[in-house]
């Protein structure tokens, strides 16, 4: 796509500008739980407000029921954030058309930020209703879209809204895309890395890479699918039926299947084991991949010139089976340093990256999982026409 990115934008100052950032962090007891994803979005807060704009910020927070108030879904806290970062006031505007939201856009300094509330508290939000983003539009002059990872949903704060407002591409968005784009236009060879819970949600990228990878790693409990396809034991690994059957009619020799496991054993006193694929027992767990697979996969990463990865390699919020994913974690950070581009993306994927402080060697860390994996599977990306 073309990017028409701030960098492009003339004139900023004096201009409210109605920006769309994906704030959608976890937040509990009005805490901020984790706050990676606001600060990726900062360089384009702070470059519009450098240059004078006067910021007017949406986003989502949660899956609150359209029309209903729920205090736990408030932008509240996102507000307070940003107050305490800039040491200045970010007033929440309640609803779109009050006299009061009006009144305190109107009083805007340059370089001011106001707060609109959570934008799925309003009717037609995930509708891409045309009145609610005509009502967005009278706030505002100009619209950027920085929220790479709602891109791929066509709701009325990132689609429709482009109808009645000029619209630029925001800093994060535009690194999003660009670094996608290198995996799009691998240098080879390219190393696809597909761990996670299912095949189904995964599919279309292993389909749009299958050619163009070199290799193509499996882990997570997504490897139990093609080992149980290829009829080896499972015991009682977390596996789908229908997801065998996509397994089997997927795998090519480019896939790597883990050759041994780490397992969680039943009985009374359930222990953590390492099995070869032979001695899988029908009580077994699998649980992470095992440590010749470890070596077998890193020997792939390690002649890589382009890695792509999404879904962990196993239960990793466990630590009995956290040593397969921050292994791949630490050999693809270590390839990435060099000439090798990387990209992940995926939440779980991500947080692994980041507890392994990986994430500063990744090329691309995605902010989007959904919006990676429709990206590089080519679906349509209605928050980027
Ligand atoms: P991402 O969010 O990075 O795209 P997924 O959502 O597809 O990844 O999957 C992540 C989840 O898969 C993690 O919570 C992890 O615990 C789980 N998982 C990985 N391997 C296994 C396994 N062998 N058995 C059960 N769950 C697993
Ligand atoms: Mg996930």
């Amino acid at each position: 796509m073309a990017i028409k990115s701030i960098e492009k934008m003339k004139n900023i100052a004096g201009k409210r500008i109605i920006l769309r950032v994906d704030f959608n962090v976890p937040v509990k007891g009005g805490v901020i739980l984790d706050d990676y994803k606001i600060r990726k979005t900062l360089p384009t807060i702070v470059y519009l407000k450098e240059k004078g704009a006067k910021l007017i910020l949406i986003t989502h927070l949660g899956e609150p029921t359209a029309g209903v108030f729920e205090r736990r879904f408030s932008v509240a806290p996102l507000a307070k954030y940003l107050e305490s970062l800039f040491k200045e006031k970010v007033k929440v505007c309640k609803t779109l058309e009050s006299f009061e939201t009006q009144n305190a856009v109107a009083k805007m300094k340059d370089g001011d930020i106001v707060f609109l509330e959570n934008i799925r508290f309003e009717k037609g939000e995930k509708e891409n209703s045309k009145d609610l983003a005509k009502k967005i539009s009278m706030l505002g002059d100009i619209y950027v879209n920085d929220a790479f990872a709602v891109c791929h949903r066509a709701h009325a704060s990132v689609v429709a809204i482009k109808k009645y407002l000029p619209s630029y591409t925001g800093l994060l968005l535009q690194n999003e895309i660009e670094g996608l784009e290198k995996a799009m236009k691998p240098k080879k060879p390219l190393v696809l890395i597909i761990g996670g819970a299912k095949i189904k949600t995964k599919i279309r990228i292993i389909n749009n890479f299958k050619d163009k990878a070199d290799r193509i790693i499996i882990g997570g409990a997504l490897a139990n699918d093609f080992l149980a396809a290829e009829g080896f034991e499972i015991g009682k690994s977390l596996v789908d039926i229908d997801d065998i059957k996509l397994a089997k009619k997927l795998k090519t020799e480019k896939f790597l299947l883990p050759v041994d496991v780490v397992v969680s054993t039943s009985g009374k006193k359930s222990e953590v084991r390492i099995r070869k694929l032979s001695e899988i027992e029908k009580g077994d767990t699998i649980l992470d991949i095992g440590p010749k697979t470890i070596f077998l996969y890193a020997k792939s990463i390690r002649k890589a010139n382009t890695i792509i990865w999404n879904g962990p390699m196993g239960k990793f919020e466990l630590k009995d089976f956290k040593k397969g994913t921050f292994a791949l974690a630490h050999e693809v950070g270590m390839r990435a340093k060099g000439r090798c581009v990387a990209v992940a993306g995926g939440g779980e994927t991500v947080e692994a990256l980041r507890m392994a402080k990986m994430d500063k060697h990744i090329d691309l860390v995605s902010t989007g999982g959904g919006a990676m994996l429709s990206y590089l599977g080519k679906e349509k990306m209605p928050g980027l026409l």
